[in-house]
């Protein structure tokens, strides 16, 4: 006997995404369920966790959950180059404790979390619109009823794939990653190591924790390359390639795994009382594969926009609108125009990644973290593509600026 729950809005995924809808839709006055397949919010860590200052500064998330960074290094087979800030303008989050925040501020409006709590399928009415889902977990099977579904399930998009309004994403990337004690990193310093020393369809990271933690790993794109992440990962740390060297003794604490779309903003994310966010989305940042701001802020307002349509009475694709008209305005043309550098960066041979690192030296610090960001700003863009002295720096602006018209 399946039992029935109803809700106003059903949240899919307690990730970034899910626990920041259902913060915005209970603040926003919905009796919300938030449902995730896991025992505990993040008790598996998919992510390597680099954000932003000003990210961190605009969701208000606690200095407790991350360790600030002000320095980024770029190491190729033959080059390094290091970008030094007087102040930390990124951070790497600690993830369990971030997300958890997140899901507790949502339980604090009023959300009820359903943990260990898995979807597998959906409920339709005599139209085809979705208007629940059917779950399983260890207190029996159920289905959630609702006005609207936000799909915030990560990669796996489970609403809407079961919905049928999307497939398995086909361009992705996977990384492989080891939280590890290490003798002596500095904290302040994160790395990216490129060439086929390290990656042979993407790159390899060190982001360090404090000084006796740090996360390697390694990401590949798929379909471009079919290398198992993990072996380059435990080659490098096998050979303490590269910067690893510099770390001494080193024992792994976790492994962490996972899967990122990188097929660019090509999804539709309304459809009649149901909403995509976040990864579901495909709401990523292709250049260095990072799309946990873009979750929360989305999750936001994917949120707001899906309890003011319930007190609107009208929870269909055109009055559901205003969340993706919201979200494209806001990353469409920067995605693009990372897509474009990404192409470029996924071609270039070992001896090119050498010289592109010589490019690279030649930003300022505002300059090389917009980019890195894909926060082009377009006038900086301008800027920069006709004006920099160096012929090849102007070429690279002019690919950005050429993709995101
Ligand atoms: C290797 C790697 C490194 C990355 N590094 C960074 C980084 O440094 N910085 C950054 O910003 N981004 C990074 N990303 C991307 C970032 O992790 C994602 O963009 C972000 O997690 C998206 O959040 P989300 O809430 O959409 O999805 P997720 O965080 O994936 O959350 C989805 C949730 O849905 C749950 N779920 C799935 N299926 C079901 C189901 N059937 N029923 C119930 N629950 C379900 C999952 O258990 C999960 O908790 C990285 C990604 C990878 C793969």
């Amino acid at each position: 006997m399946r039992k029935s729950l109803e809700f106003d809005v059903v949240v899919v995924g307690g990730g970034p995404a899910g626990s920041s809808a259902a913060f915005a839709a209970s603040k926003n006055g919905s009796k919300v369920a938030l449902i995730e397949k896991e025992k505990e919010i993040a008790q598996t860590v998919r992510t390597s966790g680099v954000t932003w200052a000003d990210a961190i500064k605009e969701f208000e998330i606690p200095r407790s959950c991350y360790n600030p960074i002000r320095n980024y290094g770029f190491q190729s087979n033959h080059n390094e180059v290091i970008i030094n800030d007087h102040q930390p303008r990124a951070a790497v989050l600690d993830v369990r404790k971030t997300y958890r925040w997140l899901a507790e501020k949502a339980r604090k409006e009023g959300t009820e979390i359903f943990s260990n709590t898995t979807v597998t399928g959906v409920i339709k009415n005599d139209k085809g619109d979705v208007i629940g889902v059917k779950t399983e977990s260890d207190q029996g099977d159920s289905n959630f009823y609702a006005r609207i579904i936000i799909d915030a399930s990560g990669f796996q998009s489970i609403v809407a794939r079961l919905a049928g309004y999307a497939t398995r994403w086909k361009k992705f990337g996977v990384g492989a990653e080891y939280e590890m004690n290490v003798q002596n990193a500095d904290d302040t310093t994160w790395w990216l190591m490129v060439g086929s020393r390290f990656s042979p369809a993407g790159y390899a990271w060190i982001f360090p924790l404090s000084k006796n933690r740090v996360r390697i790993g390694v990401g590949i794109g798929k379909p471009d390359s079919s290398l198992d992440p993990k072996e380059k990962l435990d080659e490098l740390i096998k050979e303490k390639r590269g910067k690893i060297c510099d770390l001494g003794k080193m024992n792994i604490l976790e492994y962490h795994y996972g899967l990122i779309p990188n097929e660019g903003l090509s999804r539709q994310t309304v459809y009649n009382n149901l909403i995509l966010v976040g990864d579901s989305a495909g709401q990523a940042n292709p250049l260095v594969l990072e799309g946990i701001r873009y979750a929360i802020r989305f999750g936001r307002v994917a949120g707001q926009v899906a309890s003011d349509s319930i007190k609107n009475n009208n929870t269909d694709a055109q009055a559901l609108s205003t969340y993706e008209e919201h979200w494209r305005s806001k990353i469409h043309s920067k995605i693009k125009s990372a897509h474009k550098v990404q192409q470029r960066w996924l071609s270039l041979s070992d001896q090119e990644w050498d010289r592109e690192l010589e490019i690279i030296r030649e930003l300022g610090v505002e300059e090389f973290l917009d980019f890195i960001k894909a926060d082009f700003g377009l006038s900086n863009i301008i800027k920069l593509a006709s004006h920099h002295p160096k012929l090849a720096v102007r070429q690279l602006f002019n690919l950005v600026k050429g993709a995101s018209k």
